[in-house]
C-alpha cells in the first residue's frame, strides 16, 4: 500500500515536474515564429534517475499533454511536442541503464558520468529534433540555426546538468528536500533568463550597429540592397521591402538579397499577414522620401526594443538614400561636364580636345591594329549659308553633315567638329594608307549629297586633307599636316589631297598669309593682270581678264590661288573687291582712251553675291570711271551651295538689268551647270581650262566643249575657251565651233600698261590681234575617236550635259 502511495507520488511528481519544466521557458523569436527553450529535458532528466524508464516515458507525455492543454497549442504542434519529448526521454533512459545505472549510485563518479552522458543525449537529441522543424517553418538556413547563440545554449546546458546533480545529490540526502527543488529550479531560471535577455539585447545592439555600418555606401543600389538583407536578418523578417517615392522604386528581397526591384505597382503579390513600417523622413523631416516595411507571414508584436531598433535603423537607411542620391547627382554632373568637356554642342560629336586626346591615346598604343590616319574636312562656302540662311540654318547643314559623316564612318574611327565648319575623321584600322583615300571619299561623297533646307535643295561642297600616322610630334603635327592636305585639294581643285612633305612648305607660308592681309588692303599690295580674249578666228582681242595679284613684301608675287581662300574667309573680301573693280576699270578706261574699247571681266568671289549692296557698289564704280555697264564682264563659278537663294538672284538681276555681262566661269566642271544656267542669266560661257588642256587625249573633254558650243549657239551666248596654249588646241576649238579663246597661246597675264602696248603693236603689224587669222595656219588637229562617233552615242557619253 505505502509502495503504490510512493509510486503514485512519484507519478505525480514526475507530470508535475515535466508540465512546469516545459511550460516555464524562455522565448526566441524567429521570423514571424516564436521559439521556446525549456526545462523539459531537466525534468526528464532527473526523473530517469529515481524512476524506472517507462514510467518517465509516460509521465513525460502527460506532463507535456498537460502543458500543451493548458496552453492550447495547435494539434499538430502538440503532438510533435509530446511524441518528441517522449523521444528524448525514452533515449535518454536507454542510454543511463546502458552504464548500469543503480539508484542511488554508490558514488560521485557512478552518478556524474552516467548522468551527464544521458543528459547530454537528451539535449542533442532534443536539438536535432527540433531544429530542423524551425529552419523549414522559418525558411531559416539550418546552420545559422545551430551556429545561432550556441554558446549561450552550451552554457545553459551545463548549468542545468549543475542543477540536475545537485537536485539527485539532495534526494540521496534526504528525499524530502526534493520539494525545494523546483523553488530553486526557479530562482535560477530568472537569472538565467534576465542574463540571456540581457545577452540578447547586447547582442540585437551589435546587429544594429554592424547593420546601419554596412548601409554606409554610395551607391544607391548598394544602399538598397544592403538594406534588404540587413533588415531580413535585424528583424528576422520573412520579407522586407524599401519603397522610394522619388524616382518611384520597389525593392523588395529577404536575407538571401533582392528579389524584386522595379516599379511598386509591378511587385509580385505577397502573401503577408503582419506589416510593420517606418517612414523614411525627408531632409526637413516633414516629407518622407519613402517607406521600410518588415514583412510577416505570421501576426507578429514588435517589443519596445524592437521598435526602436526599426526607428533607429529606417533613420541610418533614409540618410543612406539621401547620401547616395546626392552621390549620383554629383556622378551625374561630373559626367556631365566631362561629356560636355568632351563634346560638341552643337552636332554631339566629339570636340577637338577629345580628337587630341583619344588621337595622342591612339598613336601612343604599340601595337595598334592597322594604320590610323586623319581626315580634315572643310565646307566650302558654308559662311555664305550662315549669312544669307541665319544661323539656324547653318545649324542645321552643320548637324546634318555631322550626322552623314557618322553615319558612313567605320566602326572603331571618331568623328569631330573642330569648330565652324571644320571636321574631322580619326580613320582607324586602316589596312593599308591607300585605304584611307577610299574611305575619305565615302565619307565627302555622303556630305555632298543634297539636302533639304526650309524647302530648298543645297549641296554643301567639302574639300578634305588626308594624313596618314605616324609622325614624328604625335597628333598636333597628324592635324596640321591634315590641314596643309586639305588646302593642297582646295588649291588644285580636286576634292581630296593626301599630305606630302613636297608641298608643305609653302603651305605653311599660306597659312601665316593671313596675318598680313590687313596691311596689304590698307598699303595697296593687291595689283591686276591683264589676260586678254582672244576671237579664235581673228586673233583680235575682244575683251580681258583681271587676274589679282598681291605684291607681297617678303614672299615677292603671289598668285590668287594662295590668298583668294583666306580672304574670302576674312573680312576684307570687299576692301579687295573694290581694288580689283578700280583698277580694272582704270586699265579698260585706259584702254578706250587709246582706242582699244574692250570690256573687262573680273572673277568675283560667291561671296560678294550674298551681299544685296553689291550691285549699287559695281554701278557706282562704273559710273565713277565713266564706263558703260556693258564693258564689265562678271565671272562667276558655279557654287551650287549658294545657286538657289534668293539673294543671288536678285543681285545677278540687278546688275544684268544695268547692262553688266554675266559670265559662267569653268562651265563644265560642277555638278549641276546647266540647272546654274537655267536659273542665272548669263551671256558668256567659259570652258574650264581642263577640257581644253585634255582635248587631245579624252573622248570626255571633247564631248563637253563641242555639248558647250552647242549650247552656247542654241542660247545665243558666248563661248569662250580657257586655257588654249597651243595652236592645234586652237584649231580644234575653232573646227568645234567656238569662237573666243584666251591662254599662254596667246598671251600671258600682264599689267594693264603692257598688255596696252600688245595691242597697240599687234600680231603681224595688225593693232588690236594678238594672233595670225586661223585660215593662214592650216594647223592640224588629231582629235579623239569619239569624234567620228554617232552623236547619239556621244551625247551619251558626255558628263554634266544632257544631249
Ligand atoms: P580662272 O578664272 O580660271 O583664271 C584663269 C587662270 O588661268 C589664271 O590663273 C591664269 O593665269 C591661268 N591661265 C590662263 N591661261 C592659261 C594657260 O594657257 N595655261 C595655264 N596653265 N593657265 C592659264 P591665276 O591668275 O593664277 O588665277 C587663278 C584663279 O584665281 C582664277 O582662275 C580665278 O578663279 C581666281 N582669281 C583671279 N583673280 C581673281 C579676283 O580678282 N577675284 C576672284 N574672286 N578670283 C580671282
Ligand atoms: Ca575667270
Amino acid at each position: 500500500m505505502t509502495a503504490t502511495v510512493t509510486e503514485l507520488a512519484l507519478t505525480a511528481t514526475l507530470i508535475f515536474l515535466v508540465a512546469v519544466g516545459f511550460i516555464v521557458k524562455w522565448q526566441l523569436r524567429i521570423r514571424s515564429t516564436a521559439h521556446a527553450v525549456s526545462w523539459c529535458e531537466t525534468a526528464i532528466v532527473v526523473g530517469l534517475a529515481v524512476a524506472p524508464v517507462p514510467l518517465v516515458v509516460l509521465c513525460t507525455g502527460l506532463g507535456v499533454g498537460i502543458a500543451l492543454a493548458i496552453k492550447s497549442l495547435p494539434r499538430m504542434k502538440a503532438a510533435f511536442a509530446i511524441a518528441k519529448n517522449m523521444l528524448v526521454a525514452g533515449t535518454a533512459g536507454i542510454v543511463l541503464h546502458l552504464f548500469g545505472w543503480q539508484w542511488p549510485p554508490p558514488d560521485l563518479p557512478a552518478l556524474l558520468i552516467p548522468l551527464g552522458v544521458a543528459y547530454g543525449v537528451a539535449v542533442v537529441l532534443d536539438e536535432l529534433l527540433t531544429l530542423p522543424v524551425i529552419a523549414l517553418d522559418t525558411h531559416t538556413k539550418l546552420r545559422r540555426l545551430f551556429k545561432d547563440g550556441w554558446g549561450l545554449r552550451l552554457a545553459s546546458a551545463l548549468v542545468r546538468y549543475v542543477l540536475i546533480v545537485g537536485a539527485l545529490t539532495i534526494l540521496v540526502a534526504d528525499q524530502l528536500l526534493l520539494v525545494a527543488i523546483p523553488p530553486l529550479i526557479l530562482c535560477i531560471h530568472l537569472a538565467h533568463a534576465g542574463q540571456a535577455r540581457a545577452r540578447a539585447e547586447q547582442q540585437a545592439w551589435q546587429r544594429l550597429a554592424r547593420a546601419t555600418d554596412a548601409l554606409n555606401v554610395v551607391d544607391l543600389d548598394a544602399v538598397l540592397s544592403t538594406s534588404v538583407v540587413q533588415a531580413a536578418e535585424l528583424f528576422s523578417t520573412d520579407r522586407v521591402e524599401v519603397e522610394l517615392n522619388d524616382p518611384a522604386r520597389l525593392v523588395q528581397g529577404n536575407n538571401d538579397g533582392v528579389r524584386y526591384d522595379g516599379l511598386p505597382g509591378a511587385a509580385p503579390a505577397n502573401g503577408v499577414r503582419t506589416v510593420i513600417d517606418a517612414p523614411l523622413a525627408g531632409p526637413d523631416n516633414e516629407s518622407t522620401i519613402g517607406t521600410l516595411r518588415l514583412c510577416f507571414t505570421g501576426t507578429i508584436r514588435f517589443s519596445e526594443r524592437e521598435k526602436y531598433t526599426l526607428r533607429t535603423f529606417a533613420s541610418a537607411l533614409c540618410t543612406a538614400v539621401r547620401n547616395a542620391t546626392a552621390y549620383q547627382q554629383l556622378i551625374e554632373v561630373a559626367d556631365r561636364n566631362a561629356q560636355a568637356a568632351a563634346q560638341d554642342s552643337l552636332t554631339g560629336l566629339a570636340n577637338r580636345r577629345r580628337l587630341m586626346e583619344h588621337g595622342t591615346e591612339l598613336l601612343g598604343q604599340r601595337h595598334a591594329d592597322g594604320i590610323t590616319a586623319l581626315l580634315l574636312i572643310d565646307l566650302n562656302h558654308f559662311k555664305e549659308i550662315n549669312d544669307t540662311l541665319g544661323h539656324a540654318a547653318g545649324d542645321t547643314v552643320l548637324r546634318q553633315v555631322a550626322q552623314r559623316l557618322s553615319d558612313s564612318s567605320q566602326a572603331g574611327d571618331l568623328v569631330a567638329r573642330l569648330g565652324g565648319d571644320e571636321f574631322a575623321v580619326l580613320l582607324t584600322t586602316l589596312p593599308a594608307p591607300a585605304i584611307a583615300t577610299h574611305r575619305a571619299d565615302t565619307l565627302l561623297t555622303a556630305i555632298c549629297e543634297p539636302m533639304e533646307l526650309d524647302g530648298m535643295r543645297i549641296r554643301v561642297e567639302a574639300s578634305g586633307g588626308i594624313a596618314v600616322a605616324p609622325s614624328n610630334g604625335g597628333m598636333p603635327e597628324l592635324l596640321r599636316r591634315a590641314d596643309v592636305a586639305m588646302y593642297q585639294a582646295k588649291r588644285s581643285g580636286s576634292r581630296i589631297a593626301t599630305y606630302t612633305r613636297s608641298g608643305d612648305t609653302a603651305d605653311v607660308g599660306r597659312l601665316a598669309l593671313g596675318g598680313d592681309l590687313p596691311r596689304a588692303v590698307a598699303q595697296h599690295e593687291f595689283s591686276v593682270s591683264f589676260q586678254p580674249i582672244v576671237d579664235l578666228g581673228s586673233g583680235e582681242v575682244i575683251a580681258a581678264e583681271a587676274l589679282a595679284r598681291w605684291q607681297h613684301p617678303d614672299r615677292g608675287r603671289l598668285d590668287p590661288r594662295r590668298f583668294l581662300e583666306t580672304i574670302e574667309r576674312s573680312g576684307l573680301l570687299p576692301a579687295f573687291v573694290d581694288a580689283v573693280l578700280d583698277q580694272s576699270l582704270i586699265a579698260a578706261a585706259t584702254w578706250a582712251e587709246a582706242g582699244f574699247a574692250l570690256p573687262v571681266a573680273v572673277n568675283l568671289s560667291p561671296r560678294s553675291l550674298l551681299d544685296p549692296r553689291f550691285p549699287s557698289a559695281v554701278l557706282a564704280r562704273l559710273r565713277a570711271h565713266d564706263i558703260p555697264a556693258d564693258r564689265l564682264i562678271l565671272e562667276l563659278t558655279e557654287t551650287l551651295t549658294i545657286s538657289q537663294l534668293e539673294v543671288v538672284d536678285h543681285v545677278l538681276g540687278q546688275l544684268r538689268d544695268a547692262g553688266v555681262r554675266l559670265a559662267l566661269d569653268d562651265f563644265g566642271t560642277g555638278y549641276s551647270s546647266l540647272s546654274v544656267l537655267a536659273r542665272i542669266p548669263v551671256h558668256e560661257l567659259k570652258i574650264a581650262r581642263s577640257f581644253v588642256m585634255t582635248m587631245e587625249g579624252s573622248t570626255e573633254a571633247v564631248a563637253v566643249i563641242r555639248s558647250t558650243v552647242d549650247l552656247g549657239r542654241s542660247l545665243g551666248l558666248t563661248v569662250v575657251a580657257a586655257g588654249v596654249e597651243s595652236e592645234p588646241q586652237r584649231q580644234a576649238l575653232w573646227a568645234l565651233g567656238c569662237v573666243a579663246g584666251q591662254g599662254h597661246l596667246f598671251a600671258r597675264p600682264m599689267p594693264a600698261h603692257r598688255l596696252l602696248a600688245a595691242l597697240q603693236c599687234g600680231s603681224s603689224g595688225r593693232p588690236g590681234t594678238l594672233a595670225n587669222p586661223i585660215h593662214s595656219e592650216g594647223a592640224v588637229i588629231h582629235l579623239a575617236q569619239s569624234r567620228r562617233v554617232s552623236s547619239r552615242t556621244r551625247s551619251e557619253r558626255v558628263p554634266h550635259l544632257p544631249a
